[in-house]
């Protein structure tokens, strides 16, 4: 018996079963581009934590700082015993952020925590109580979030009652709504939200630029911008959660910048600490201003020792260029997978940008969603040595993830790795 497995046994028997991970091998250590199990197994990783691990997982400045932190205090909570590491990141966060307003930031633990009091924040200076939000969003698993994530299982079912005043708007999805422009499809999306809700009754619209859990979806060029137009006309808060899609992995720091958005107020998490727990909300300073004193805040928001990490990880975007990095990988990746789809009448789409990259598998000849096949070759990756995800609102999206500092030699032979898998399957 391996010691993985071992260790399965263990956990099968004191870990919740609800909790579910994607391959039973545990890990022993990691690098750059690559996972370690306990047994010396060792796999490339196309999947970064769920795009967590832009800087790789042990960035040196990252291990420097965080041990540096940990040797001076590791916790005095920010709203009891300030320190200027936290400061230090709502200052990085205002300033790599699209917008040249004024800003204000604020820091917690989570991706859910900072949508969650993004949505407070947004109710509290409109005085309006509904949000809209899209078809296959994701936006987290408390109990708010959940209302704001579409898909049922695994993240919603049995898990209700929901918090009110969620409203759901049609996602432009330009391989499954019929090739609507972005245009046409942001008309059809405020109509719902006009004829629905009611402008006057919206505090704010929350959008992923690019969807992530919800399947990759690339919106139609000009949806998003029409979408907040909208909003800025009708005082409506537009919410851009760039927790999956920000720092660097989309090629650029903010997935927002490609179509020149300047949202009211941005959500970060992942990628942003460098593998700590950290998460922001950043965003024009009369709405953050907005909340009393004392109105935001959570015992372990901004962490030092988080802080400490992110400082390290936005330094080391910089140093290495990170943004660009993103953007070398779709090079090599996309014309990789575009040429799989040009012999594979299974590979409906190749889409994303920078290092967030997905194929959408279909039954040959139509658009029918294909879960089987996309679960089959995401296990075959895994038994060859290569960690992928999958995702997608019909279980038929294979994401492609991996570190920003990841080597080209090893991304290569990750694409090799995938392509046997889809060929053989
Ligand atoms: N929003 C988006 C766009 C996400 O991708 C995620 C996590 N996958 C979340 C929110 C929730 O983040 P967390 O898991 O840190 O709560």
């Amino acid at each position: 018996m391996s010691v993985s497995d071992d260790i399965h046994k263990r956990r099968v028997a004191a870990v919740a079963r609800g909790v579910g991970s994607t391959i039973p091998f545990y890990i022993e250590k990691a690098g750059g581009g690559t996972l370690t199990d306990v047994d010396g197994r060792e796999w490339l990783d196309f999947a970064s934590g769920i795009a967590v691990t832009n800087v790789g997982n042990a960035a040196p400045k990252v291990v420097e700082a965080v041990r540096a932190q940990v040797e001076r205090f590791t916790h005095t909570c920010f709203m009891v015993a300030p320190y200027e590491s936290y400061v230090a990141v709502c200052e990085q966060l205002i300033e790599l952020t699209p917008g040249s307003f004024e800003k204000r930031a604020a820091l917690f633990n989570s991706g859910a925590e900072a949508v969650e009091n993004a949505v407070k924040i947004a109710r509290h200076a409109t005085g309006r109580p509904a949000v809209v939000v899209f078809d296959h969003a994701y936006h987290g698993r408390t109990n708010l979030t959940m209302a704001l994530t579409a898909k049922n299982m695994p993240y919603k079912h049995r898990f209700g009652p929901f918090a009110p005043e969620v409203y759901r708007a049609p996602m432009s999805y330009p391989l499954r709504d019929g090739g609507l422009d972005g245009a046409e499809a942001a008309r059809k999306a405020i109509d719902v939200i006009e004829k629905q809700v009611g402008a006057d009754n919206v505090a704010a619209v929350l959008i992923e630029p690019i969807q992530g859990e919800g399947g990759f979806i690339v919106p139609a060029p000009g949806f998003l911008p029409a979408i907040a137009a909208w909003a800025s006309a009708n005082g409506v808060v537009f919410i851009a959660d760039e927790i999956q899609t920000g720092f660097c992995r989309t090629g650029q720091w903010f997935a927002s910048e490609d179509e020149g958005l300047e949202p009211d107020l941005i959500t970060t998490a992942k990628g942003m600490g460098g593998g700590l727990p950290i998460a922001g909300v950043v965003g024009r300073a009369d709405l953050m201003d907005a909340v009393h004193a004392g109105g935001l805040g959570g015992t372990y928001g901004g962490n030092p020792v988080a802080c400490a990490a992110a400082l390290a990880a936005i330094e080391t975007m910089r140093d290495l260029d990170l943004a660009s990095a993103a953007q070398r990988i779709a090079s090599i990746l996309k014309p990789a997978l575009v040429a799989l789809a040009e012999n594979d009448q299974g590979i409906a789409d190749v889409r994303g940008r920078g290092a967030m990259i997905a194929v959408e598998l279909v039954v040959p000849g139509g658009l029918d969603p294909d879960a089987a096949r996309t679960a089959a070759v995401s296990q075959a990756c895994h038994a060859a040595g290569l960690l992928t995800l999958t995702c997608g609102t019909y279980g038929n999206v294979l994401r492609f993830l991996p570190p920003l500092v990841i080597s080209d030699e090893d991304l290569r032979r990750g694409i090799d790795i995938l392509t046997t898998a889809l060929r053989n399957d």
